[in-house]
């Protein structure tokens, strides 16, 4: 959330409003200063609720205001669901696991109003944001203001996927690991079913998407790994990414992937980061 803070600097819809009294229609600044003073009045991020929150609220787990990492290329905030069915050993969100409204989506609805113009995107994340029953709801509430809407998804529901999979310009869907190991991440059975399911939907609605990998060698070695990064490249996955495991962010990675290995997946994919 510190991140945030730069965009907030940038307060709006104050000290114009005189301005925007005095008129002046066909002149190109003063239409600047009135569409300005139109906005709803600056806003500071939503905080988390302390009344707990009518049963029916969606799980809005956490929100990052200002983010240019969570979609490459975009400036975005981004939506945490709070929820996941999966318990994939090496979660970083543990406490967005289960289900709970954390903070009022009509704020967080009242807040991106007044981002307008000022971010390109809305990123729902998690937890698993498709375990949210309403997000198709979320999803429209956030396009009606003008905003590209990005997922972050384990591809756990491919029929709410398909949902809403019209309605998405960007997604960035987690592989766990081939097929002998996706269980043994997710601490699920049989979880790789749903998503290939997924894949196979993103790949022929012919969505902009990555897939993503967090790698570590003793869960995955890397003739594996290179094993099923081949296989996504032949089923036509063009953006792939291999985040290195580590202890907590910024921490040294344990064994890096091999150079060759970089080489060649940068052969493979349109798009190849190592981060
Ligand atoms: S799918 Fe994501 S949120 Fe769910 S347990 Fe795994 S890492 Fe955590």
């Amino acid at each position: 959330m510190s991140a945030a803070s730069s965009s907030n600097a940038v307060p709006e819809g104050g000290s114009p409003q005189g301005n925007s009294q005095a008129g002046g229609a066909g002149r190109p600044a003063a239409q600047a200063i009135r569409l300005l003073a139109d906005r709803p009045a600056y806003a500071a991020p939503p905080q988390p609720v302390i009344q707990p929150l009518p049963r029916h609220s969606p799980a809005v787990g956490g929100l990052v205001p200002f983010s240019t990492v969570d979609w490459p290329g975009q400036l975005a905030a981004v939506v945490f669901i709070s929820g996941c069915p999966w318990r994939c050993h090496y979660c970083h969100n543990v406490e967005l696991q289960t289900r709970a409204a954390r903070y009022d989506w009509r704020e967080v609805r009242a807040f991106l109003e007044t981002r307008k113009g000022l971010l390109d995107a809305v990123v729902f994340s998690g937890g698993e944001p498709l375990s949210e029953p309403r997000l198709p709801a979320m999803i429209r509430d956030v396009k009606r203001m003008g905003y590209r809407v990005g997922l972050h998804t384990a591809g756990i529901y491919p029929l709410r996927l398909a949902d809403v999979l019209r309605h998405l310009d960007w997604v960035g869907m987690d592989i766990k690991a081939d097929a002998k190991g996706y269980d043994d991440i997710t601490g699920r059975r049989d979880s790789q079913r749903p998503a290939l399911a997924c894949l196979t939907q993103l790949l022929s609605a012919g969505l902009d998407f990555e897939c993503r990998i967090t790698w570590h060698p003793d869960w995955l070695d890397e003739s594996r790994l290179m094993a099923l990064a081949r296989e996504l490249a032949r089923r036509g996955v063009r953006q792939f990414a291999v985040q290195a495991a580590r202890a907590a962010p910024g921490a040294p990675v344990a064994r890096a992937l091999s150079n060759q290995a970089q080489g060649e997946l940068r052969q493979a994919f349109q798009e190849f980061s190592y981060r």
